[in-house]
């Protein structure tokens, strides 16, 4: 949802990756107001051209805490001080930019309403982390979840390239996610979206129309065969072109994939020639257009 607003200060954004799910006590639309507004006040005083890094810690086992860091001018301890007050517009005076005064409030209030707390790190020079802290999800603590709407990852790259092109990856295992991503990284005209999960895989490319999509077969909920089948189904993302990257190697695995229609189908251990070669092809012939970016609720 920020990053459209991102896009426009090419401010480069990255979420962490969860290897387990995590749970906390909060009111669903509150957690996500509170988390926009950190997020957009990060966007908006960080550095044009920054990086805002959201990151999370579990504190002692009971709580978790959030931290939202931009690599801005940071703040000094009176303005710090003066952040969470009522109608406090900071930093009108050194941009030309909106205060957000309220919005910060407003989060306060929230965040201690669910029973957390609040509060910013900050220096002069130093950039500014703004953190919130809520209790985990007591019952839930032991369980294993289903990796469904907690396993959205969104790992991006925004290259100062008008030109980026995207590539959605739809992988459950983090060590391939992590590897895709290094091996991408130099890649400055491409920027990189992650899901987990079939289901979130094909949200992800209804609302961001990828120029290509690279797909685990493997997956919990629907696998990438039945992913792909959704996908070639809707007018919006039929023409996306979709790549197996599947550890089933065997000829029958390929043969079927093939079948199904994905443009190529790779097999796992992934080899960096065969996929950066498959991807500028996929890239070259791409027909899906990167549309302007709606913001989605
Ligand atoms: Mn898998």
């Amino acid at each position: 949802m920020s990053e459209l607003q991102a896009q426009k200060r090419e401010v480069t954004m990255t979420f962490p990756y969860f290897d387990a799910p995590c749970l906390v006590e909060a009111d669903r639309t509150r957690l996500k107001q509170v988390l926009i507004n950190l997020l957009s006040n990060a966007i908006k005083y960080g550095r044009a051209g920054g990086t805002v890094a959201v990151e999370y810690a579990v504190c002692e086992g009971e709580t978790v805490r959030v931290s939202v860091r931009d690599n801005g001018k940071g703040l000094s301890l009176e303005k710090q001080a003066q952040l969470f007050q009522p109608f406090n517009r900071l930093g009108q005076e050194l941009s030309t930019v909106q205060g957000t005064g309220i919005g910060l409030v407003m989060s306060k209030r929230l965040v201690e309403l669910m029973g957390g707390r609040i509060g910013v790190e900050s220096g002069v020079g130093e950039g500014s982390v703004f953190w919130f802290e809520l209790k985990l999800a007591g019952d839930e603590r032991a369980q294993p979840i289903p990796l469904a709407p907690v396993s959205i990852v969104i790992a991006e790259q925004f290259s100062a390239l008008p030109k980026a092109r995207t590539i959605l990856y739809v992988e459950d295992n983090p060590a391939n996610l992590k590897l895709v991503e290094r091996l991408l990284e130099r890649r400055t005209d491409i920027r990189l979206l992650s899901a987990r999960d079939g289901g979130v895989g094909v949200q992800l490319a209804r609302t961001h129309r990828p120029d290509v999509i690279l797909m685990d077969i493997n997956l919990p909920g629907i696998s990438g065969i039945e992913a792909l089948r959704i996908l070639r189904e809707d007018p919006a993302t039929a023409g996306i072109p979709v790549v197996a990257l599947s550890a089933n190697a065997m000829p029958r695995d390929v043969e079927k994939g093939m079948e199904a229609g994905f443009f190529r189908y790779l097999t796992k251990p992934i080899q960096l020639g065969e996929l950066m070669e498959t991807l500028d092809v996929a890239l070259a012939l791409g027909t899906g257009e990167n549309l302007p970016l709606e913001v989605v609720s």
